[in-house]
C-alpha cells in the first residue's frame, strides 16, 4: 500500500527558517519532504545564468548540513513539475503540496498555471503561501505600506524541523552528472551562498560596513563593503526580509546609525513594492511599462550592444561595471542605472536587447526589481523623471583616482588619473609613454557621448508629449502609487 506523503516545494524560498509553506507542514501529521525541481523549460530561459543554478544548489547544500541531523534533506530533482511528481506518486500517495507564490516571469507564471491544472486533476492540494510584504491580487495601492509594516513586525516563524522525511528519487528524475558537476563548482568571485552567509553579511552591516551606507551607496568601489550585499540572499530566499528588518530594528547599533539603516530599511520596502508591480504586471518583463513609449524608434545597432555587453565601449567607468559584474555578480544601483542609461539613452539600443544580459550576470536576479528597475532607467515608465548619467562625469566623481577603472581595466594600471576618466585625450607620444595604445589595448570611444546624450534627450523628452504615453502614465499612476494616508 503506498503511504501518504505531503510536499514542500521550495523555489525562491531557499532557507529552512521564516518558512511558512514549511511550518504548515510540520504541524500535520501525514511526514513531508522537501523538494527543489530544477525545471529545463524554466532553465532555457533567456534570463537563467549557471551562477544562479550554483547558488542555489550550493544554498541546498548548506540546507542539508543542517537537516541531516535530522534524518532528512532537500531532494533536487530535474525534469518539469508533473514527470518528478508523476514518479514520486508511483511509490507514495501524495496528499498535499506547499509552497510560496512566486512573483516571477511569465514562463513561471505559466508554468503556475499548468501544474496547477494537473495537481487539480490527480487530486494533490497545492497551498500556496503569500510572501510577507507582496499580496497577489490586488488592484491598488490602498493601505498596503500599513500592511508591509504588519507583515514585517509579525512573529519570525521559528522552524523546529524534526519530521522531514526521505524517499528514492527514481533515477529519471535525479540531477544528470554532468549537470551536477558544473553546479559543483562554485565560482570564486562571487557571494558564498546560504543562510549562515546570509546571517553572517547581515551581521557584519549592523556590527561595522553599514554606517557608511549613505555615504558610499554611489561609489563602485567603497560601496562593495558599504552596502548590505544582502541582495544575492534576499533574492533566493536565503534570509527572508522579514528576518532582516527585525534583526536591524533591534540592532543595538540601530540607534548609533539610524539615518544609515533607515535609509536602508527604505531599500528592503522599495524591494516589496518593485515585486509588488511585477506581481500586478509581469509583462513588464517583455513590453514598455508605459505602452506609448513602443513607439520610439531606437537603432539598435548590433555593434555597440555586443561592446556593451563585453565592456569594450571606450569608456572607462562603463567597461570596467560591466567586466566586473561578470566576474563577480554585484555591482551597485547606480553603476547598474549607469550601464541602462548608457546603453539606451547613448548607445540608442531598445532595453529589451540588454535586459536578460543582466539578468543573467546579476547574481542576486530578482525579477520583480530587474524588469521595472531597468525600465525606469531606460526612460520607459512615463512617470519617472529621466535620469542620463554623464559616463565621464559619473566616472570622474565616483572614482576619482580610478582605483576601481584600473582593477577591471588592467590595461590602465599604468595610466595617470588625469587620464583614465578619458583616455582618449591621450596623444600618441602620451600613449607610448604610459605603455598603451588606444584602438589596439583598449577601445576608442564608440559614440562621441555629448552628441549622443543630446540626440537621446530630444528624443526621449519628445516622446513625453505623445498621447498614449500621457493616457498611460495616468494608468500607472493610479495602479502602482501608494496613497500615503491609507
Ligand atoms: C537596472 C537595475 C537592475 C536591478 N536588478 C536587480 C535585481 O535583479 N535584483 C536585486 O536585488 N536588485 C536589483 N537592482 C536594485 C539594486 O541595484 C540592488 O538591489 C542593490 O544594488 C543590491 O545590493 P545590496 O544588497 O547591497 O543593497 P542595499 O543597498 O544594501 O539594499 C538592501 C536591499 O534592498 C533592496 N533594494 C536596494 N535597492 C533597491 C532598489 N533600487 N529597488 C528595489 N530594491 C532595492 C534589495 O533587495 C537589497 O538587497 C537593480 C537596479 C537597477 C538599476
Amino acid at each position: 500500500m503506498k503511504k501518504d506523503l505531503n510536499i514542500v516545494w521550495l523555489k525562491r524560498d531557499l532557507r529552512l527558517q521564516d518558512h511558512l509553506p514549511m511550518q504548515i507542514a510540520q504541524k500535520q501529521e501525514i511526514p513531508f519532504i522537501i523538494l527543489y525541481i530544477y525545471e529545463p523549460t524554466l532553465m532555457e530561459g533567456p534570463d537563467v545564468d549557471i551562477r544562479h543554478l550554483r547558488f542555489i544548489h550550493h544554498s541546498i547544500k548548506e540546507m542539508n548540513r543542517y537537516l541531516e541531523n535530522e534524518g532528512g534533506s532537500v531532494h533536487e530533482c530535474y525534469g518539469e513539475v508533473e514527470e518528478v511528481i508523476d514518479h514520486i506518486k508511483e511509490k507514495h500517495n501524495i496528499s498535499n503540496i506547499f509552497s510560496y507564490e512566486e512573483h516571477g516571469t511569465m514562463r513561471t507564471w505559466e508554468r503556475d498555471k499548468r501544474v496547477k491544472s494537473y495537481f487539480m486533476s490527480n487530486r494533490i492540494t497545492w497551498k500556496e503561501c503569500s510572501n510577507p510584504g507582496v499580496q497577489r491580487g490586488i488592484q491598488d495601492r490602498d493601505g498596503w505600506d500599513r500592511r508591509w509594516f504588519k507583515e514585517m513586525n509579525k512573529s519570525i516563524i521559528d522552524n523546529q524541523i524534526t519530521n522531514v522525511g526521505s524517499i528514492e528519487i527514481s533515477p529519471k528524475t535525479s540531477l544528470p552528472k554532468e549537470f551536477k558537476e558544473a553546479l559543483e563548482e562554485y565560482p570564486q568571485g562571487m557571494q558564498p551562498a546560504g543562510t549562515s552567509y546570509a546571517l553572517s553579511y547581515l551581521s557584519s552591516f549592523m556590527e561595522e560596513r553599514g554606517k557608511d551606507f549613505n555615504k558610499y551607496i554611489s561609489k563602485p568601489l567603497h560601496s562593495r563593503k558599504s552596502c548590505s550585499r544582502l541582495s544575492p540572499y534576499l533574492a533566493w530566499g536565503n534570509i527572508s526580509s522579514r528576518q532582516v528588518y527585525q534583526k536591524v530594528r533591534n540592532h543595538p547599533n540601530y540607534q548609533n546609525h539610524k539615518r544609515a539603516f533607515n535609509s536602508f530599511l527604505n531599500r528592503l520596502k522599495w524591494r516589496s513594492h518593485f515585486i509588488q508591480k511585477f506581481e500586478v504586471e509581469c509583462e513588464y518583463e517583455t513590453r514598455c511599462i508605459n505602452r506609448g513609449y513602443e513607439s520610439l524608434q531606437r537603432s539598435n545597432s548590433e555593434i555597440f550592444l555586443e561592446k556593451w555587453k563585453q565592456g569594450k565601449t571606450g569608456f572607462p567607468l562603463v567597461d570596467a561595471c560591466m567586466r566586473c559584474v561578470k566576474e563577480t555578480g554585484w555591482i551597485n544601483f547606480r553603476m547598474r542605472a549607469m550601464l541602462v542609461s548608457f546603453l539606451c539613452h547613448h548607445l540608442d539600443v531598445d532595453w529589451r536587447l540588454g535586459t536578460y544580459h543582466l539578468a543573467r550576470q546579476f547574481l542576486d536576479y530578482e525579477p520583480g526589481i530587474h524588469y521595472p528597475q531597468f525600465q525606469m532607467q531606460a526612460g520607459t515608465t512615463g512617470t519617472n523623471t529621466i535620469r542620463m548619467y554623464n559616463p565621464v562625469k559619473q566616472s570622474q566623481d565616483h572614482d576619482p583616482e580610478g582605483i576601481f577603472i584600473r582593477n577591471w581595466i588592467p590595461e590602465f594600471s599604468s595610466i595617470p588619473s588625469e587620464f583614465i576618466h578619458m583616455p582618449w585625450e591621450m596623444s600618441k607620444m602620451e600613449q607610448q609613454l604610459y605603455g598603451i595604445a588606444l584602438g589596439k589595448d583598449y577601445p576608442h570611444p564608440i559614440v562621441d557621448h555629448q552628441e549622443a546624450a543630446a540626440l537621446a534627450r530630444d528624443k526621449i523628452w519628445g516622446h513625453r508629449s505623445d498621447p498614449v504615453v500621457k493616457k498611460e502614465s495616468k494608468r500607472i499612476l493610479k495602479m502602482h502609487t501608494r496613497n500615503k494616508s491609507m
